[in-house]
């Protein structure tokens, strides 16, 4: 299947297979949405709380492409503080960016991004219930929640999803707009390491570059710089790490944990820590690989990978999260330990049978 032809970004975009993604009726209804509203009509456009790559690449690329096709009363937000983390600032459409406590009220029309469940949008879940509201996500744990859902678990990043509906709006890309989902797609796809990284995706990555962006300043700017403290922060996170060979059937789980104090001792920003999950999951021994932040008294935000024996996002849910199959996340209550043996607790239940008919494709 492929998109309406006469889109304006040249080539019809190839839809991934896999199936359960958004129906025609579903695109109709979303391009409709926008098409018909007011003129001076106010948009607003949201996404997850401690917004990543995907989550802002995707938003403020496509308020980048609403403003092309002329909507003026624009803003972007995410619940939470309004601190943008360093490496995206720099991020076209940022002007478009009002904390939430002063985000429209009573918008025309709301785009969510990124959002597998309303729990990630904190106070602004209020929004979707005044407005028609299109929901573009690839979470396969996304709630339906919203009135249009652009939601296709065999999308790569958010930012694909966002792509197709610019270019069936007729909105070509640009600069900007190649520079904001770039980022979107490179994040999800661990720079185009993972396995959903399809040919549909380096297909995609070629029409944005073809827009004159450079990917080797862009990666160095969102991935490979930190502030010097975070690498002897680093040192002592990883230092502390822990295998459990047991853990999932034997399969194993490393893990550790990083405090609120661990970064006031570094001089550091909680954004800082978003790559140590990638260092951990290095471990061979084990399958699973955990990271658990501090964000509060007794409260963490937990990062989860597999390399493909456990369902993370079935433990993630179980423990009140979300996420995808090899990458998920949840808020962790308790000691850094008891939410390790929590998830410890979840992982036999979350092994993947490769005999079993029905179980998520590679
Ligand atoms: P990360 O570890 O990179 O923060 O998140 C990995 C995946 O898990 C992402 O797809 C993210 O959306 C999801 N995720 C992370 N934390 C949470 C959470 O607290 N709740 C939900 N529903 N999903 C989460
Ligand atoms: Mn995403």
């Amino acid at each position: 299947m492929t998109d309406a032809p006469g889109g304006a970004n040249g080539a019809a975009l190839a839809e991934p297979p896999g199936g359960g993604g958004p129906t025609e009726d579903d695109w109709a209804a979303a391009v409709a949405a926008v098409r018909s509203l007011p003129a001076g009509g106010r948009v607003l456009l949201i996404c997850h709380v401690n917004p990543d790559g995907d989550a802002l690449g995707s938003m403020l690329g496509f308020g980048l492409g609403l403003r092309r096709l002329g909507v003026r009363r624009l803003e972007a937000t995410f619940p939470g503080p309004p601190e943008v983390p360093e490496p995206f600032r720099a991020l076209p459409g940022l002007d478009l960016l009002v904390p939430a406590t002063r985000a429209v009220a009573d918008p025309d029309l709301v785009l969510c991004f990124d959002a597998a469940s309303e729990s990630r949008l904190g106070g602004l879940v209020d929004r979707l219930d005044r407005a028609p509201a299109i929901v573009l996500d690839h979470h396969a744990s996304n709630t339906r929640f919203g009135g249009i859902h652009l939601v296709d678990p065999a999308a790569a990043a958010t930012s694909v999803v966002a792509e197709r509906l610019l270019a069936r709006l007729g909105v070509p890309l640009d600069r900007e707009i190649a520079e904001c989902l770039y980022v979107a797609l490179a994040t999800d796809t661990g720079s185009f390491r993972f396995d959903m990284t399809t040919p549909a995706v380096h297909e995609m990555a070629a029409r944005l570059l073809a827009t004159g962006i450079r990917p080797g300043e862009i990666s160095r700017r969102i991935f490979d710089t930190r502030p010097f403290g975070a690498i002897r922060l680093y040192g002592e996170v990883l230092s502390r790490a822990t295998l459990d060979p047991a853990a999932a059937g034997g399969r194993g789980m490393v893990w550790t944990y990083a405090t609120q104090d661990d970064l006031a001792r570094h001089g550091q920003r909680p954004y800082v820590l978003e790559p140590l999950i990638d260092s951990v999951r290095c471990a061979a021994e084990a399958d699973v690989s955990c990271v658990v932040k501090q964000t509060g008294a007794g409260e963490w935000a937990v990062s989860m990978r597999s390399k493909g024996a456990v369902d993370v996002s079935r433990v993630a849910v179980a423990l009140g999260g979300g996420g995808h199959r090899l990458a998920a996340g949840f808020t962790g209550r308790g000691t850094a330990q008891e939410v390790a043996a929590a998830i410890r607790d979840e992982l036999d239940a979350a092994l993947i049978d490769p005999e079993l008919p029905g179980q998520p494709g590679a």
